[in-house]
């Protein structure tokens, strides 16, 4: 069976595929299917309009997320926009130069965030069908950068009861325990009640 993942993010193409074995993953880009805009207000919205977008285009099941970072001394900023913190076509260096400075204006070194992941399949019209997957990691922020490895805002993101930054850990261990790596756990105890 055919499932679409309306994601042009190959990292997150090649993570959906290494769980979702039984099904043949079609890229929305293979069909031309273009990004929507995320114009909703929460993580969920988001992940739904990219999910109905892939199955409006295309009539397969279709698999959208959004997730983010949320720092509630900052109002939970970055949120919805932590792809685009410092400006439309910032680089993750400039969003991780942004938080940074925006907690230095505040004098604080280290503050409480967490990782926001939402995961929607859509396989209908009727958009209360469908299926919706969240997950979160609690941790802290630090101004200070640790770390090369992954992506975003993972070398000043420590993960609770961790001591090292998200960019510092094992990369197994880190999808095991992140936010997206348990939106995709619950994804794969759930997809069979739609699809
Ligand atoms: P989106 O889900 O592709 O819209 O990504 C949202 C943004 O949140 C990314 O561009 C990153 O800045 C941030 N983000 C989401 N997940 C992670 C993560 O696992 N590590 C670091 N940053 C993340």
């Amino acid at each position: 069976m055919k499932i679409l993942i309306a994601s042009s993010n190959s990292g997150k193409i090649e993570e959906f595929k290494s769980i979702l074995k039984d099904f043949e993953v079609i890229p929305q880009k293979h069909l031309n299917i273009e990004d929507v805009e995320e114009t909703g207000t929460t993580f969920s919205e988001n992940a739904l309009l990219k999910a109905n977008n892939g199955f409006l285009n295309s009539g397969l099941p279709s698999i959208g997320d959004d997730s983010g970072l949320i720092v509630p001394l900052l109002n939970g900023d970055p949120g919805l926009y932590s792809a685009r913190y410092a400006g439309e076509h910032a680089t993750d260096q400039d969003n991780r130069d942004k938080l940074s400075q925006e907690l230095k204006k505040l004098n604080v070194q280290q503050t409480p965030a967490s990782f926001i992941c939402v995961i929607a399949v859509v396989n209908d019209q009727d958009l209360s069908k469908s299926l919706i997957c969240e997950g979160r990691v609690d941790g802290s922020i630090t101004v200070e950068s640790s770390g090369h490895g992954g992506f975003g805002y993972d070398p000043m993101f420590i993960p609770q009861n961790f001591e090292q930054t998200f960019a510092e850990i094992d990369f197994a261990l880190k999808q095991k325990i992140s936010h997206r790596g348990q939106a995709l756990a619950v994804l794969q105890e759930n997809l069979s009640k739609i699809i």
